[in-house]
Order: structure tokens, then sequence, then C-alpha cells
């Protein structure tokens, strides 16, 4: 159902890293019901590793998770962030060798960017929520810190609701 998605990444990574190998690459598309946006799944013993646009080497099994949200997306938009994505197959992480390859090939640096997107962690105040922490920014980091600082947020404040949205 969601090969198309996959063709279209394939494709991205040929124009993004110029020694990509289709056959190197096992993808597997899976949506989500909630953010973040899109993210990249691959086991912790598989090391993504590039040099500029070149991979050194990248995992070979990779799942590639697209909220609802995404799904939506204009193909511009969708296309951005699928950009995005296809970097973290050489960079893991946001490092100054991922955003310089990300500013030359014009990629956004995070989802947020896309977006305009944010989480917001917020506790419950009589009838309703109110917001307490806002993080400008909907990437999987993001939304993994946003959830530790609510779970610290019920741990110290007994009996409060909190909540991420
Ligand atoms: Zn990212």
């Amino acid at each position: 159902m969601y090969e198309h998605i996959a063709a279209q990444f394939k494709k991205e990574a040929k124009e993004i890293f110029r020694n990509f190998e289709e056959s190197n690459l096992e993808l597997e598309v899976i949506p989500r019901k909630q953010k973040p946006l899109m993210t990249l799944g691959y086991s912790a013993q598989a090391r993504p590793r590039a040099i500029g646009d070149m991979l050194l080497c990248h995992p070979r099994k990779v799942k590639l998770y697209l909220s609802q949200e995404s799904m939506r997306y204009d193909e511009p938009k969708f296309k951005s962030l699928l950009r995005h994505e296809v970097l973290h197959l050489g960079y893991p992480r946001h490092d100054w060798a991922f955003r310089s390859l990300a500013q030359e090939k014009g990629i956004p640096l995070t989802g947020s960017t896309v977006e305009g997107g944010s989480v917001k962690v917020q506790i419950k105040q009589g009838a309703r929520y109110v917001t307490v922490k806002t993080y400008e920014s909907t990437e999987k980091w993001v939304v993994d810190r946003a959830n530790e600082y609510a779970k610290h947020l019920a741990r110290t404040n007994r009996g409060t609701k909190v909540r991420v949205s």
C-alpha cells in the first residue's frame, strides 16, 4: 500500500547520496496515528555514517514511520520531510555534518521548519489544560524530551493531570 512512498524515499536517497544503492536498502513504511510526523527506525547496531554526500555505511533494514498528519501534507512539504529522513541514513543526529549537508541540499533541519508545529506539555487546572512548556519542533527526540518532562511533572506534582499534545 505504501510502496510509492518507499520508492519516493529511494529516489530522493539517490539524489542526496551519490553512491546510494537501492538494492542495499530494505525499507518498510509504517503509518502511525500520532506525532512525530516522520521518523526513521533502525537497529542500534546499524551504524549510519557518511562524509558529505557519500555514504560510508548505512543501515540495511530501515523503517520509515509516518504520521497521519504528514500523509495529508501537500507534495512539496511531504518531500521536504522525506528528504530530511533520507539524510538520517547517513547521519543519525542533527550534528554539524548533518546540518551542513542539509543546508547544501536545501533540506529543512527539523520537522517544525516544514510545518510550523510544536509540542506542548500541559497540566490540568480546573476544567481545562494549561500549557506549561512548548517545544518548537515535532521531531522524535523533541517529543521524547517533552514526554520525559511530562513524566517528571506528574511525579513531582502528585494528583495533577499532565498531557503532551
Ligand atoms: Zn531529524
